[in-house]
């Protein structure tokens, strides 16, 4: 397993547990709005931090720690992330995946052998836009819909999110993404903030008086629906 970044404690990334957080590189999509650019775009110039390194570390802090975030890029792309997550498991901690769900197999998979205990899959926005959303043109789709419907399931704890971006979620992306996932037990609007590493350009957030409108929106479909990332 190639690991690009390790934070060995964080109260943000697992929601309700002090956990460690690994990024892996790598992804198949390439949102414009993706702070992690480096590790997507040019994963192999990023210093690597060994996985036995990371593993006895976390062993060390099995007494202080919870859970382990496992993020990227996009986890699921590597076909060894089932082993590690075993090796993890096998320390006695949580394991949180964050995904974009196009990886369906994998994530059934994992959630079939009780691999995993929470699950953060990102809705890149409304069907109709989700190439744009996602930088590429064929975003398989298909698979992400079918990793919506295994969440959907409730089989695991599990959360939907979305980076609101203007350029890229409209209010009708937003209505169209409350009936795609009606029903989700958890639904996050992220806020949209600029930085360097970002992989396009010339992006802007909605305010916070906008993404409550949002949230009235959505009240149909979802009753659980929070914002993050603006006060
Ligand atoms: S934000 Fe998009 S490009 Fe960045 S890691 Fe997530 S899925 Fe990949």
């Amino acid at each position: 397993m190639q690991i690009h970044g390790f934070n060995k404690t964080t109260l943000l990334d697992y929601p309700k547990h002090l956990a460690a957080t690994i990024f892996l590189g790598n992804c198949n999509y390439r949102c414009p709005f993706c702070h992690n650019s480096s590790l997507v775009l040019s994963p192999d110039s990023e210093p690597t931090i060994p996985e036995q390194d990371v593993l006895s570390i976390l062993e060390k802090r099995k007494n202080i720690l919870e859970g382990v975030c496992i993020t990227g890029g996009e986890p699921t792309i590597h076909n060894d992330l089932p082993d590690f997550i075993e090796q993890i498991k096998s320390i006695g901690l949580k394991v949180k995946l964050d995904t974009n769900g196009t990886n369906y197999s994998m994530l059934e998979y994992l959630i079939k052998h009780h691999s995993i205990d929470y699950v953060a899959m990102d809705i890149k926005s409304s069907k109709e836009h989700y190439d744009r959303a996602t930088g590429i043109s064929n975003p398989q789709l298909s698979s992400v819909s079918s990793s919506v419907n295994l969440l959907l399931e409730n089989l695991i704890d599990y959360e939907f999110r979305t980076t609101v971006v203007k350029e890229l979620v409209c209010e009708k992306d937003i209505i169209s993404i409350g009936q795609w996932i009606s029903g989700a037990r958890a639904y996050y609007l992220q806020a949209y903030k600029d930085s360097p590493d970002i992989i396009g350009s010339n992006l802007h957030g909605y305010t916070l008086p906008e993404l409550k409108d949002f949230v009235t929106l959505l009240t149909p479909y979802i009753t659980n629906v929070g914002i993050r990332g603006i006060d």
